[in-house]
């Protein structure tokens, strides 16, 4: 049977009829990002800079903040403007947490940037340094480290500061150091946060909230505004916020954000985190090689030629170790 053909009147109105819904659906959904989400309280910023309470239709999923939505005004000449999220965009990444009876718990979302910070007081861990890296690295984000409290460098610690700086430099890792209580450091810090999204993550004493406050010089003013925009009013600064840097960027803040602990990560992923190990993946002369003990270990010959560092390599034998149990 020949196919119909359509006549040069209806094809003008069939155009005519797809431009009338493309246009309908340009003026009715708009995208914003979520600054926060707890309970009830959904508050995004539109591409416009306005921040806005929004409602969230039933079947959504978990909304974190950083997500990116797609919402329609409810009522465009309200005051403050109130609004519906109807979808959520594809996430770039998510990161989560083990929370209640092992189960993980989505915390943000869409993460450029790690900032791993440790300090010389307390001293460093470098297993845990690693284990964020690997975290970061599977996020995937792109991972920096922080020394803060560098104003109490002396000839006790100094060797602190040369040992971060010799194994993460050489594999290719920024590493910034910074006082946040004597603003040394800062303005680079800014520049390094100032085109992503970015979270910092590291043990407790370390400065993370000092250099929060360094960064976010208002934070209680902005939690102030944030509140004021939602029907709640209930906001804290523990529920995990997307802030926006004076300075330029994004910060995802919250205690859960800088006390994460990665979710378990299998040997692949622990492999795929170890950046400079990468090269010698499937290597090895045995396929299920543990790179512990194996003979034709493509990871210990590395070592033993030097060419990777032993310190990474005893984590990520740790990191192995732990995965299996
Ligand atoms: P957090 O647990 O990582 O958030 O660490 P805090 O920001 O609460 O800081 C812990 C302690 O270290 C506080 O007493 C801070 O005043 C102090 N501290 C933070 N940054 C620095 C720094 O750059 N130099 C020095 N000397 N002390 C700092
Ligand atoms: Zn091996």
């Amino acid at each position: 049977m020949a196919k119909r053909r359509l006549t040069e009147r209806q094809i003008r109105q069939i155009s005519a009829k797809k431009t009338q819904i493309a246009s309908d659906t340009d003026t009715d959904t708009h995208n914003g990002t979520v600054l926060t989400h707890h309970g009830k309280e959904l508050i995004v910023n539109t591409e416009s800079n306005e921040t806005i309470n929004c409602q969230l239709r039933q079947n959504l999923g978990t909304i974190v903040c950083g997500d990116r939505v797609v919402f329609n005004y409810l009522d465009i000449n309200s005051e403050p403007k109130t609004a519906v999220v109807v979808a959520l965009t594809e996430r770039d990444n998510l990161l989560e947490k083990t929370g209640f009876a092992g189960k993980a718990k989505a915390v943000a979302a869409n993460i450029d940037q790690v900032i791993v910070v440790c300090s010389l007081v307390p001293r460093p861990n470098s297993y845990l340094i690693d284990r964020y890296l690997v975290a970061a690295e599977n996020l995937p984000a792109s991972p920096m480290i922080v020394i803060n409290k560098i104003d109490l460098l002396d000839d006790t610690n100094e060797h602190i500061v040369n040992d971060i700086n010799s194994i993460y430099d050489t594999i290719g890792y920024r590493v910034l150091e910074t006082s946040a209580t004597r603003n040394m450091g800062i303005d680079e810090l800014k520049s390094m946060l100032a085109d992503s999204t970015s979270i910092l993550v590291g043990l407790s004493g370390v400065g993370k909230s000092s250099l929060v406050k360094d960064l976010l010089p208002d934070i209680d003013i902005r939690i102030g505004e944030i509140s004021q925009a939602s029907s709640e009013g209930k906001h804290t600064t523990t529920v995990s916020t997307l802030y926006s840097l004076p300075s330029g960027g994004n910060l995802i803040d919250s205690p859960g954000v800088r006390d994460f602990s990665p979710v378990n990560l299998n040997k692949a992923q622990i492999m795929e985190g170890f950046i400079e190990l990468r090269p010698y993946r499937g290597k090895c002369k045995f396929a299920n090689c543990s790179h512990t003990h194996e003979p034709g270990c493509a990871i210990t010959e590395a070592l033993e030629k030097g060419e990777v560092n032993r310190q990474r390599v005893n984590s990520f034998r740790k990191m192995l170790a732990d995965a299996e149990t």
